[in-house]
């Protein structure tokens, strides 16, 4: 089911949160809301479960507006961070339990839920409790009892945050064939930019109640439309330099209307390699330390505007040793005052 938010306004009292968005999640998409904590991630999906109204604007499923129509009537599928399992009831059961409620009878919705305990791959594991079950395999029932009644949508509020670095990991790519298998439009909801990057057919970037940003997760990382998008993607983060004597720009080969207009210059720690002399380099400095970490070595290196962090140097590199660093002009990226990225393409 195709989702569209039109001029959506929402307050709680005194509180904006969201400013004014529209936006449009495509059907059978896998869309992922990112954004710092507190920015409107959840009050969206609250919007779109009809847990909550808004203060204005529409919201369409489809072509139907969906506005004032209560949660029941949303046939939405959410799960949270917290499993919210019944503990009382083993795992087939919590499965049901929606069908249950609804009266399906008995047989159908064994059946329903046997065929979404093997889509889960939870089938070995039917007849225990929640409290005998890991934090993955309690996600992976939340999520089968969330596509027990056929929603027309799943809604992932942080689902995978309880859960240890390597289990995140695993149930994101589950989450990702489990929403490929069935084609189940999903909106996911996360504040970890890996975890956006590695899911998503799309992301949104939410700061503050307003959308940054709305495209692929490599759109995204090569082309961010502005500052905050660049700085939210990618570790270590972006090299964010305010524009200063000590850039060395003739090395850049820049027009005048770019410099002119130029208030930061960003890098990826990826993008700098090293030359022999300061007049190649675009910022020379001191490696302050040196660290590895299994086969990547982050070189971190002290210049007149600040620390500059590089990752592809190799291992040759000791804390004290001088270092000229350049870039090539395609890997630049231009802000100018209000933070916005400089179209290059179109300056004459
Ligand atoms: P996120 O999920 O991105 O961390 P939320 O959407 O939960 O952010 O919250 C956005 C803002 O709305 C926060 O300032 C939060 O305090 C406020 N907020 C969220 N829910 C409520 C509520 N039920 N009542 C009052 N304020 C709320
Ligand atoms: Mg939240």
């Amino acid at each position: 089911m195709q989702v569209r938010f039109e001029d959506i306004n929402m307050a709680f009292d005194e509180n904006k949160v969201l400013n004014n968005i529209s936006f449009q999640i495509p059907e059978s998409e896998l869309v992922t809301i990112l954004g710092p904590s507190g920015c409107g991630k959840s009050t969206t999906l609250m919007l779109i479960s009809g847990l909550i109204f808004p203060n204005s604007g529409k919201i369409y499923f489809g072509d139907k507006d969906v506005t004032s129509l209560d949660a029941v009537d949303r046939k939405v599928g959410m799960v949270f961070q917290n499993y919210a399992l019944y503990p009382h009831l083993t795992v087939l059961e919590n499965i049901q339990f929606p069908l249950k409620m609804q009266k399906v009878p008995k047989k159908e919705r064994v059946e329903r839920a046997m065929e979404l305990a093997k889509l889960v791959k939870i089938e070995e594991h039917i007849n225990k409790r929640p409290k005998d079950l890991s934090g993955g395999q309690q996600q992976r029932v939340a999520i089968a009892r969330a596509l027990s009644k056929r929603p027309s949508l799943l809604l992932m509020d942080e689902p995978l945050s309880n859960l240890d670095a390597r289990l995140r990991i695993e149930m994101r790519e589950e989450i990702r064939r489990i929403q490929q298998e069935t084609n189940i439009t999903t909106i996911f909801v996360t504040h970890d930019q890996e975890e956006a990057l590695s899911i998503s057919d799309n992301i949104m970037i939410l700061n503050q109640g307003d959308i940054q940003q709305y495209s692929t997760p490599t759109e995204l990382y090569n082309y961010p439309e502005n500052l905050f998008v660049a700085k939210f993607l990618g570790t270590p983060i972006i090299n964010s330099l305010a524009m200063n004597e000590a850039l060395n720009l003739p090395s850049l080969n820049l027009k005048s209307k770019e410099i002119q207009m130029t208030k930061t210059i960003a890098i990826r720690p990826e993008n700098l390699y090293e030359v022999e002399s300061k007049e190649d380099a675009l910022i020379s400095g001191t490696v302050r330390f040196v660290e590895i970490i299994g086969k990547n070595v982050t070189v971190h290196v002290d210049t007149e505007i600040g620390e500059i962090v590089a990752t592809e140097l190799g291992f040759v590199h000791k804390q004290g040793d001088t270092i000229h660093l350049a870039v090539n002009e395609k890997d630049l990226l231009l802000f100018d005052d209000k933070e916005n990225t400089i179209q290059r393409g179109a300056l004459k």
